[in-house]
């Protein structure tokens, strides 16, 4: 295995050879998968759940992100995901996304899936990834089939307020994939499907703890595919992977993909 850590000469934070040996592998693949994290959207201002700024008025993620909580206190969730729409609008595509639209629309064989909800991919342009969570720019009905895209304000200063169905006026939720929900089994399947196909799977910026999109990488590498990582820490797919570049996304990511040198 190749880690970025040693004493070669550095390209804003990871070695050279590495990161040779990771480019040219990304251009002989003929079929590619990118699963990314929070850690793409780190350097655009979206806090991960996991550093300080992931805090919101001092109540954890796993307390809010989940059926129970929702249950419970469906004016609170709301008003956390409102923040974080704000939060997110205000955010741009950085470097790494940028690439990676800008790669996956030049060749074919490229799949982008993302643990992320801040639709910062679909935002880069490109093919439309796989989004594994769901987004925080949709919301569905709590009791029938209706999903909307929306980027508006959410109003929750009461439970009168919230977001209703268009259809049949019961209540809406975020369109995101809460601790303890299952996955869109289709959409897992398709990733899947990908991550089994490919030569590559191209890991960035996940704590690879979230299951089950953290065995996507396990399933390139049992297919006989070769894993890289850019994570600027060690995580649990470190062990599978083939090169571990330890950069940030916007410093490596751009230059693996051949946009930059
Ligand atoms: P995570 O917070 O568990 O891990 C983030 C990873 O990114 C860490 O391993 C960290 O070392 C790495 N990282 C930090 N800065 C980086 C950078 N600049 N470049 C590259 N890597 C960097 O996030 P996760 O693994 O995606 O899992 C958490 C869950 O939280 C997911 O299910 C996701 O849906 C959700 N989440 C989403 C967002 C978002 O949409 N942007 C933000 C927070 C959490
Ligand atoms: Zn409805």
């Amino acid at each position: 295995m190749l880690i970025s850590d040693g004493g070669a000469p550095k390209v804003r934070g990871a070695v050279l050879q590495p990161i040779t040996e990771a480019r040219a592998l990304v251009a002989a693949a003929d079929r590619c998968f990118v699963l990314t994290g929070a850690g793409i959207s780190a350097e655009s201002g979206v806090p991960t759940f996991r550093s300080d700024g992931g805090l919101w008025k001092s109540y954890r993620a796993e307390d809010l992100a989940t059926p129970g909580a929702f249950a419970r206190d469906s004016r609170l969730v709301w008003e956390w995901y409102g923040w974080r729409r704000e939060l997110v609008q205000r955010c741009a595509p950085n470097a790494a996304h940028l690439a990676l639209a800008r790669w996956a629309a030049d060749r074919a064989g490229v799949t982008i899936a993302t643990q992320n909800v801040d639709g910062l991919h679909a935002a880069a342009g490109g093919p439309p990834p796989i989004e594994l969570h769901g987004s925080l720019f949709r919301m569905r009905c709590t009791c029938c089939e209706w999903r909307e895209d929306g980027r508006g304000p959410i109003d929750a200063t009461s439970a009168e307020t919230l977001p209703r169905c268009a259809r049949c006026r019961a209540l809406a939720r975020p369109d995101v994939v809460w601790f303890g929900e299952s996955l869109d089994r289709a959409t897992i399947e398709r990733a899947f499907e990908a991550a089994s196909a490919a030569d590559v799977c191209l890991v960035v910026g996940t704590s690879a703890v979230v299951q089950p999109a953290a065995s996507l990488a396990n399933a390139t590498h049992e297919a006989g595919g070769a894993v890289i990582e850019v994570n600027p820490v060690e995580t649990p797919l470190t062990a599978i992977a083939a090169i571990s570049l330890r950069g940030t996304a916007v410093g490596v990511v751009p230059v693996i993909l051949g946009s930059r040198v």
